[in-house]
């Protein structure tokens, strides 16, 4: 079976049940059913972990950096031999289609080889100094332990995202997996083992976010915190980081801009909102859940939109446009939303109901939504949702739309379609946010891209790329100071 019917703890090499022995039931987004009853965590399973990690972490901050490398790309090695594997529990965990699942996993094998290679480019500086015979370098050390809490919506590149380069920095690493998506992050963790990584290096844990995250964050031995999740989340753990003095990394929400001008290519326009605004069932940080429309292209536009929204495929095959959102929460969440802008007056144009077609009722299906007449105040404007719903807006012209993509308190992602090269580079100047896209989708990064937002988006850090490896490495300034007189 791909998705074991129990799953435990992770904790220097060893599957450990949770101390309290209690269980968390984890549910097939595809069918509604229950899958896997997963290790219900505590203070204490975390203090567990962190102790294994601490244990561990001297032994693999020693071995030199490009030997570390060489242990992540033979990580890569086994992910890449077992993408089918690997590919099935995401498919398993998220009802996404296996070739989704595969997709992922792909990604997430170009970072470990990326964070590999930056093993061997730990690079520091030289600096001149004012005084005579001295000079100045900077290397990277370890922060030393990291905590690493992620979200489930693209399971293994969110493992990826931050595990490879939290472990090329030399850290000893404990992941609070996702409640919705566990089994893939302890795979990666016996995939690691198998492929050499030091027992202990690498710890899993599984839980609630109240009872076995935050403990992660409070721990004192805990130095660096990464956190990739929502908005309200990302901002109770600033706090209790902050009241630590503790260094915290936050790559959180988004609602994102996707702005079509009069003079665009409205083909491939309506080819990338549909991709930007339903691809992972629109659960990506970078979805493209507001579309800006110039006046002279909207109704035209919307049209458009609306009929290749309407002939997507909703199910977990390959052959299908999207697949289930990940919990039965959060598709409530989602019909709640839709029902309450109706009720302030917003205009259904596709979806806004769940999925009622056999094969699809029992799963967490919502069809894909458009929504229009929607004021850019309202909540459904400013709120994240994290779902298969887009809401279209008009702009008068250039600055309107510029202004409309500007008026959220996130900044992660914004993108624009035009012919106009002065249009697309105005725009990406003005866009206030981390990732600015001109004809193409809102879409998120590569391993070897800095990804982050302004706003609530972030907290000013940016992952992976080689920025990451400030995130998880402190830098050291060393002074040698040479004494001619002694020659
Ligand atoms: P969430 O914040 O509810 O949960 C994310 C993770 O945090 C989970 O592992 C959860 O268990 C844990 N958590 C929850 N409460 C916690 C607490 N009090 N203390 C410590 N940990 C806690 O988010 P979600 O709904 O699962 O994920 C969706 C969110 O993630 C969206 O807002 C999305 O935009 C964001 N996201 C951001 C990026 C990015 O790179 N910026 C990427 C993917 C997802």
């Amino acid at each position: 079976m791909t998705i074991p019917g129990t799953l435990d703890n992770h904790i220097g090499g060893r599957e450990v049940a949770a101390r309290g022995g209690e269980r968390i039931e984890k549910f097939d987004p595809h069918s509604g059913r229950l899958q896997s009853r997963i290790a219900s965590s505590a203070a204490a399973d975390v203090d567990d972990e962190v102790q294994a990690a601490k244990a561990a972490q001297p032994g693999w901050a020693d071995m030199p950096a490009v030997q570390r490398g060489q242990i992540l790309h033979r990580i890569a090695n086994v992910m890449e031999a077992k993408t089918d594997e690997l590919g099935a529990v995401v498919a398993a965990e998220t009802g996404k289609s296996l070739k989704e699942g595969r997709g992922e996993v792909g990604a997430a094998v170009q970072c470990a080889r990326f964070f590999a290679g930056e093993g061997q480019r730990l690079f520091g500086r030289t600096i001149p100094s004012g005084t005579p015979g001295k000079l100045n370098l900077t290397v990277r050390t370890p922060a030393g332990v990291a905590g690493l809490i992620i979200a489930a919506n693209t399971p293994i590149a969110n493992v990826a995202w931050k595990v490879f380069p939290a472990l090329i920095c030399g850290n000893g690493v404990v992941l609070k997996a996702a409640e919705d998506t566990p089994f893939t992050a302890s795979w990666t963790a016996r995939a690691a083992l198998e492929a050499g990584l030091p027992a202990g290096v690498l710890n899993v844990v599984h839980g609630l976010g109240a009872e076995a995250g935050e403990p992660l964050v409070l721990h004192d031995e805990v130095d660096v915190v990464s956190f990739t999740g929502s908005t309200r989340v990302g901002r109770r753990l600033a706090e209790l980081a902050g009241a630590r003095l503790k260094k915290i990394s936050l790559e959180l929400g988004g609602k994102n801009p996707f702005v079509v001008m009069d003079d665009a290519d409205l083909d491939k326009a309506v080819r990338w909102a549909v991709l930007s605004a339903f691809s992972n069932a629109g659960q990506r940080c970078a979805a493209g859940s507001r579309i800006i429309l110039h006046a002279p292209i909207y109704d035209r536009f919307a049209e458009r939109l609306v009929a290749a929204t309407r002939a997507l495929t909703l199910g977990n095959g390959d052959n299908d446009d999207l697949g289930p959102v990940i919990n039965a929460r959060q598709l409530a969440n989602m019909l709640a939303a839709v029902e309450a802008a109706k009720g302030r007056g917003a205009r259904v144009l596709a979806g806004g109901g769940r999925a009622e077609a056999q094969g699809l009722a029992e799963g967490y299906y919502m069809t894909p939504t458009i929504l229009d007449q929607v004021d850019p105040s309202d909540e459904i404007s400013r709120t994240e949702l994290f779902g298969p719903v887009t809401c279209l807006y008009r702009a008068d012209g250039f600055d309107h739309a510029i202004q409309l993509a500007n008026a959220v308190p996130y900044g992660l992602t914004a993108c624009i379609h035009t012919r106009s090269f002065d249009r697309g580079l105005t725009f990406c100047a003005r866009a206030r946010a981390g990732v600015t896209v001109i004809n193409a989708g809102t879409h998120g990064s590569e391993a070897h891209m800095p990804f982050g937002g302004l706003g609530l988006s972030g907290n000013g850090t940016r992952e992976p790329g080689t920025e990451a490896l400030d995130v998880y490495s402190e830098l050291k300034n060393i002074a040698l100071n040479v004494d001619a007189t002694q020659v």
